[in-house]
C-alpha cells in the first residue's frame, strides 16, 4: 500500500518497497566531450625503454567548455548537473578544498595509467598502497628482454650528505665500469631463456634476472592520492629514476585537471611546511631550537627558499 507523503516533490505513485527497475536516462545540460580528445592513450616515453601512458580517466566525458575539475566541484556541492555557479566560483572552491585538505571531492577523479619501468623503480612505486595495480606476470609469460642502462653522464656519485641519494656524476672511467657490470647482469637473460626452454618454471627462472629489468603494470589512482604520490615522488629527495615517471604523469594529467593542478602547485608542491620550532626561529629571528644536525640543515634549506640567507 502506498504511504501518504507530505513532501510535494515526491511522486505519490512511488512506493517505498518499489520494484520498478525503469532506468531514467537524463540528457546532459550541454554536449559532452572526451577529456582525452577521443584518443586511446596519451603516452610519454621515460628512461631508455619505459613509458607512462594515460589510458583512461574518470570523468572521461565532461560538459563542453569545462575541465574534469568539474567532478570535484560537483562532488563538493553534491549537485546533479553543472549548477549555476560561475567558473571563478568553481575555481575558488577547488582551491579552498585543496588548501584546507578537504580531500574526498578529489577522490571523485580517477586516472588509469599503463607504465613500463625497471623493477627497482616498481619496488619504490608499489609502496603507494592507495592505487589499484595489476602487474605483468613473470610466472605466466617470458619476460621481455628490456633492461635499464643509464648513460655514462647519468651515473651518479654517492651523496656524502644523504645516505639515500646520489648527486653529481661520477668520473667517466668508473661510470663505464658500472655500465659494464649492468651489461654482464643482462647477459643472464640468455641463460634464463635457455633454462626455461629446458623446462625450468618461469616463476623460478625469473629469480636470476636483475632489478634493472623492465616490468609493466596498470596503475589506477584517484586524484587526491595521486597528488600525494606526486608530492613525494616529484620531490628532489626522490630517486631520479622514479622522479622522471612522476614528472611525466603530472604532465599527462595537468591539461585534464588544470584548476586542481594549479592549486596543487600553489598549496602543496611549491609550498612549504613550517614546524613550530621553525616558526619560533622565524618570529624571534634566532637559530632553530634543535641540536639535530639534519633538522638544522632542513631549516637552512627552507631559509634559503624564503630568501632569508
Ligand atoms: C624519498 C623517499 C624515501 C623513502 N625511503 C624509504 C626507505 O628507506 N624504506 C622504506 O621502507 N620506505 C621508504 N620510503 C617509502 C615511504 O616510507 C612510504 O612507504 C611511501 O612513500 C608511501 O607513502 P604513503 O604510505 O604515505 O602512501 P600510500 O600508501 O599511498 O598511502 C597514502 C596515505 O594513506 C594512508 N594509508 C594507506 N595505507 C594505510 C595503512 N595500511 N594503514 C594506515 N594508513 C594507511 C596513510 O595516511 C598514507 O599516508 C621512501 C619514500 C620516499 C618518498
Amino acid at each position: 500500500m502506498t504511504k501518504a507523503r507530505t513532501d510535494p516533490s515526491v511522486d505519490p505513485s512511488r512506493d517505498d518497497a518499489r520494484s520498478d527497475t525503469t532506468i531514467r536516462e537524463v540528457e546532459p545540460e550541454r554536449p559532452l566531450v572526451d577529456v582525452m580528445n577521443g584518443k586511446a592513450r596519451w603516452e610519454i616515453p621515460v628512461l631508455d625503454h619505459g613509458f607512462v601512458a594515460l589510458v583512461d580517466v574518470m570523468p572521461r566525458l565532461i560538459p563542453e567548455g569545462k575541465t574534469a575539475d568539474t567532478a570535484v566541484v560537483q562532488a563538493a556541492r553534491v549537485s546533479y548537473g553543472e549548477g549555476t555557479k560561475k567558473v571563478n566560483e568553481d575555481r575558488g572552491l577547488v582551491r579552498y578544498l585543496l588548501r584546507h585538505r578537504h580531500t574526498t571531492p578529489f577522490e571523485m577523479i580517477e586516472f588509469k595509467f599503463h607504465v613500463a619501468m625497471p623493477i627497482f623503480v616498481a619496488r619504490q612505486w608499489i609502496r603507494h598502497r592507495t592505487a589499484n595495480v595489476n602487474e605483468y606476470s613473470a610466472r605466466y609469460s617470458i619476460v621481455p628482454d628490456r633492461f635499464y642502462r643509464p648513460s655514462v653522464e647519468n651515473v651518479r656519485r654517492q651523496s656524502m650528505t644523504n645516505r639515500q641519494g646520489g648527486d653529481d656524476s661520477i668520473e667517466v672511467g668508473t661510470a663505464e665500469e658500472f655500465i659494464k657490470l649492468l651489461e654482464d647482469s643482462e647477459n643472464l637473460y640468455s641463460r634464463y631463456l635457455e633454462l626455461t626452454e629446458q623446462g625450468v618454471a618461469r616463476e623460478m627462472a625469473r629469480a636470476a634476472l636483475p632489478v634493472s629489468l623492465y616490468t609493466e603494470w596498470y596503475w589506477k589512482c584517484d586524484l587526491h592520492n595521486l597528488f600525494h604520490f606526486l608530492s613525494l615522488r616529484m620531490d628532489s629527495h626522490a630517486q631520479q629514476e622514479i622522479r622522471v615517471y612522476a614528472d611525466a604523469m603530472y604532465d599527462l594529467i595537468k591539461p585534464i585537471v588544470p584548476v586542481s593542478a594549479e592549486a596543487f602547485e600553489h598549496y602543496r608542491l611549491d609550498g612549504m611546511f613550517l614546524t613550530s620550532l621553525e616558526v619560533d626561529a622565524l618570529r624571534e629571528n634566532k637559530p632553530i631550537d634543535s641540536d639535530n644536525k639534519r633538522e638544522q640543515r632542513e631549516w637552512d634549506e627552507k631559509r634559503r627558499r624564503l630568501g632569508l640567507d
